[in-house]
């Protein structure tokens, strides 16, 4: 049976990494629907290569220019999702949300309704939204994978298993290009430097974050929320060989890990097959090599201080929104060199305990637009406290 498929962020790392994993197994799958941000010449190939009728195009001046340029070789271009989700008919076999930042949470929001399973790499969407996505989940009986390679990986092991059964889960990472570094020796580091990931090739945003450790603190909300379990299940160890994707730990005296080569093709792969389908990935051999020596240690709070921030436990209010918020707003200042990379720790740390945020970890958002507000919000502080406080915040942690 031929699946059809709608990719979100088709243009960006993950979504390329998609399309890259579908050209090997072009004949198995038809995609429906492509979007970009404002990548043209990107989806524009992806379109005419995997001739697909339906383009989504986020950017309005660059729809407004280049919306002919599809019209020519009869390819429908929306700018509006509402749009291009009222063409399908019948729910689709799978949506790869691959939009980075909050921004997918409302596409996520909106895709339910029209697929079958959702394969989800957008975290923020999860860690602010995700009491609204599985509403929408439960009401139109979707099913969502995760697609972060840590959680696919804990998917896979738990599917079958009680829940009840687990005593741990540790969330490896791979420490980033700092791991043997002194934050105190690089809190002025230029971000080509922490750009430069050991192991992965991801988008800039996600590279930063994993160079502060702030992904993986995503990463913990991330699991809690899908998995439904508490902080205490969760342990963060670092794995600079980026094979082991997480272990689990049950009660029952097993302990069971996934290992998979650095791609994201794997997962993404992985989530578009129910388990007894057959597929192939044309992986290289188990590499038990990689296994031996030093491979799990724990992570040393002094060069990554914002795991500190794993002990505020406001979950499901709107402390998650607040984080994603601040978070993406200074590594977004920070790639366009306007602040330090130590400036992105101490404002985090700084401004998640004052009250002007602290006051609004204990009520929820009920709906995308009580998101929205808050995020709007957030921003106008960050930009006055930085404004004022930027040379301040150069000093070292
Ligand atoms: P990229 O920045 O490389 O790509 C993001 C994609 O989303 C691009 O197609 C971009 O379009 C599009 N986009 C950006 N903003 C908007 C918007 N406002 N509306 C619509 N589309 C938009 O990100 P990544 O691929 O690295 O990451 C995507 C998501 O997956 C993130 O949430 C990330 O945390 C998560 N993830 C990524 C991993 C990785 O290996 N990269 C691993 C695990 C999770 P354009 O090309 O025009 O910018
Ligand atoms: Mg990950």
């Amino acid at each position: 049976m031929i699946k059809d498929l709608i990719i979100l962020g088709s243009t960006g790392s993950i979504g390329k990494s998609t399309i890259k994993v579908l050209k090997k197994n072009k004949k198995n799958f038809k995609i429906h629907l492509l979007s970009t941000n404002s990548n043209i010449n990107t989806i524009y190939k992806q379109a005419i290569e995997f001739n697909v009728k339906h383009v989504l195009i986020n950017n309005i001046v660059k729809y407004q220019i280049f919306e002919k340029k599809f019209k020519k070789k009869k390819i429908n271009v929306y700018f509006n999702i509402d749009d291009a989700l009222n063409k399908i008919k019948k729910k689709v076999f799978c949506t790869i949300n691959a939009i980075s930042g909050i921004d997918g949470l409302e596409p996520t929001l909106k895709i339910v309704k029209y697929s079958k399973n959702i394969s989800l790499a957008n975290k923020e969407s999860i860690i602010c939204g995700w009491h609204l996505i599985k509403k929408e989940l439960d009401k139109y009986k979707t099913d969502l994978v995760p697609i972060d390679s840590e959680h696919f990986s804990i998917w896979s092991i738990i599917k079958n298993e009680n829940k009840e059964n687990i005593k741990k889960i540790y969330l490896t990472a791979s420490g980033g290009p700092f791991l043997k570094k002194k934050l105190s020796k690089i809190h002025n580091i230029k971000p080509k430097f922490a750009l430069n990931h050991p192991n992965w090739s991801m988008g800039k945003k996600i590279s930063i974050d994993s160079a502060t450790m702030m992904n993986k603190i995503f990463e913990v909300l991330e699991a809690i929320k899908i998995f439904n379990l508490g902080y205490e299940n969760f342990e963060i160890l670092i794995h600079p060989k980026s094979y082991v994707h997480a272990i689990v730990h049950f009660k029952t005296g097993l302990t069971k890990f996934i290992a998979h080569d650095t791609t994201m093709q794997i997962p993404i792969l992985n989530s578009l097959y129910k388990s007894n389908e057959k597929f192939f990935f044309n992986n290289k051999n188990f590499n038990f090599k990689i296994l031996n020596g030093e491979n799990f240690i724990k992570p040393d709070i002094k060069n990554f201080p914002l795991l500190k921030i794993l002990k505020n436990k406001y979950l499901n209010t709107y402390f998650e929104t607040i984080l994603i918020t601040i978070n993406d707003e200074l590594v977004k200042r920070y790639l366009n060199n306007k602040i330090s990379y130590i400036t992105i720790h101490k404002t985090l740390l700084d401004l998640i305990k004052m009250p002007y945020f602290t006051k609004y970890f204990r009520s929820s958002p009920n709906n995308i637009n009580d998101i929205k507000i808050m995020v709007k919000k957030t921003l106008n502080y960050l930009n006055k406290y930085l404004k004022y406080n930027v040379n301040k915040l150069e000093y070292k942690i």
